[in-house]
């Protein structure tokens, strides 16, 4: 079998791994990141840090840091209170500089959660935004007359909907439906596809063509998120001139561009650092000897490899990404076979209301790290020295209902990298 060397193995590209890649790489360090990349498409291209705590209560926060603060307090045992509030601030930053360097910038409102627009029609707080659909936040905020444009035979999207159930909020609301050029006719259309054509020149003007009489005399126009795949900015900017009038963004529901615009940022980005992807590949179930560097084989397409590392970060995620297996009887971790802090019994796994606003235990189930973020083995001592894990696998923590699902990701990244590289 063909063997490769490295400083560190991270095992699962999405968010987490794909960071904890990305950290590493700049520390100047050799590295994989071994697994599919297909979960970062449903993401809606938000950066929450944190804007709901505790659960319970539903409070919402303004404020992510001051909401972080009163989380470590109730919630010691929460990942943010391992990494600390700078760590996360500067993971955020080099996260949102390396997005812009691969052409997707991103705004925050300082240290405030800004309210976004979602498809539903409601609005979300979150703290970082792509440029593209951060006037919104403003839009919404000053309630300026917008009309929102959707899209014949887009699906994920619908401009009615949206406006409906923002009208009660945002009574300077309407909405029109556009046809995009060359879909006459057609039942569907596909966003992505959409998203290609517009980094076209031609493509723009037909579009803008289309939607200038619709959007006559409007103060600002929101556009579901196709302008544009790996140049947005310079999509959105052009199309607003040539229809003179401000617009936004609002994502569709996943899968959806905004989350294909973070994966394809990540990819070139990535190999332009010299990180070594494995984007098709598995690593298979492995046992590490606590004695030894960590050994692992990824099994490609092309058939197995062997690789040799120093460290490892796992980053497989919880459910979705099959970080974990939800079993008859119990939740297991299904690379290391690592325990998994969980409800003592599956009838405790769910509340009975399926919306308790406190949520469900088994979303706060996941792997038990000391300080530096080494999963701990049966005894309570740490499996492997030079295991590390971040993401959404880790245990004590509701990403979706607290919306911290970015941060999270991000700043357990860089503190495992961190201890990893230190180890290693
Ligand atoms: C529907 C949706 C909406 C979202 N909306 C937001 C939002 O509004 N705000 C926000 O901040 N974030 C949002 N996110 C992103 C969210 O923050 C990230 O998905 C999450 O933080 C990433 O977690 P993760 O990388 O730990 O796990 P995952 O994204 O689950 O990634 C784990 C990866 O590991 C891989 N893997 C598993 N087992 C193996 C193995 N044996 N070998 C190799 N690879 C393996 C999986 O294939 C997967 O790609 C959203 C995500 C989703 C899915």
């Amino acid at each position: 079998m063909p063997e490769q060397r490295f400083d560190l193995a991270v095992v699962g590209a999405g968010l987490a791994g794909l960071c904890a890649a990305l950290f590493a790489a700049r520390k100047g360090a050799k590295v994989l990141v071994a697994g599919p990349n297909s979960s970062l498409q449903f993401a809606s291209g938000f950066l929450d840090i944190l804007a709901v705590q505790p659960v319970e209560q539903g409070r919402v926060w303004d404020h992510p840091f001051e909401a972080m603060a009163a989380l470590v307090k109730d919630e010691p045992d929460h990942p943010y209170a391992k990494v600390g509030e700078d760590t996360v601030r500067r993971a955020m930053a080099r996260l949102m500089e390396f997005l812009a360097l691969s052409g997707l910038e991103y705004r925050s409102a300082g240290d405030k959660n800004q309210w976004m627009p979602t498809p539903a029609g409601t609005v979300k707080p979150t703290w970082a935004v792509p440029a593209t659909m951060a006037a919104g936040a403003e839009a919404f905020r000053d309630r300026t007359p917008c009309v929102v444009a959707g899209i014949r035979g887009l699906k994920g999207f619908s401009a009615r909907q949206v406006t409906e159930n923002l009208a009660p909020r945002w009574p300077g609301i309407s909405h029109v439906q556009a046809e995009f050029p060359g879909t006459a006719g057609q039942s569907e259309v596909f966003a992505e596809r959409i998203a290609r054509q517009l980094e076209g020149e031609a493509w723009r003007a037909d579009f803008a063509r289309a939607l200038s009489p619709l959007v006559q005399g409007a103060d600002c126009v929101a556009l579901p998120a196709v302008l544009g795949m790996n140049r947005p900015g310079e999509v959105a900017e052009d199309l607003s001139a040539r229809l003179a009038v401000p617009l936004f963004e609002i994502p569709t529901i996943p899968p959806a561009v905004p989350g294909v615009r973070l994966r394809e940022a990540f990819l070139q980005g990535l190999s332009r650092m010299g990180v070594q992807t494995l984007f098709k590949a598995r690593i298979l179930p492995a046992t590490l000897d606590p004695k030894q560097d960590p050994v692992l084989v990824a099994e490609a397409g092309d058939g197995p490899v062997e690789i040799h590392t120093k460290a490892v970060v796992l980053a497989t995620g919880r459910f979705l990404g099959r970080g974990l297996l939800a079993g008859r009887k119990s939740i297991t971790e299904t690379v290391f076979g690592l325990p998994v802090t969980q409800p003592e019994r599956r009838d405790q796994w769910h509340r009975i209301d399926f919306l308790d606003r406190a949520g469900h235990p088994v979303n706060r189930a996941g792997l038990e790290t000391d300080e530096l973020l080494r999963p701990l083995g049966p005894g309570g001592r740490p499996a492997h020295p030079r295991l590390f894990a971040c993401g959404t696998i880790l245990a004590h923590q509701d990403w979706v209902r607290q919306k911290c699902g970015a941060g999270l990701s991000a700043s357990t990244a860089l503190h495992a990298v961190r201890s990893a590289l230190d180890a290693a």
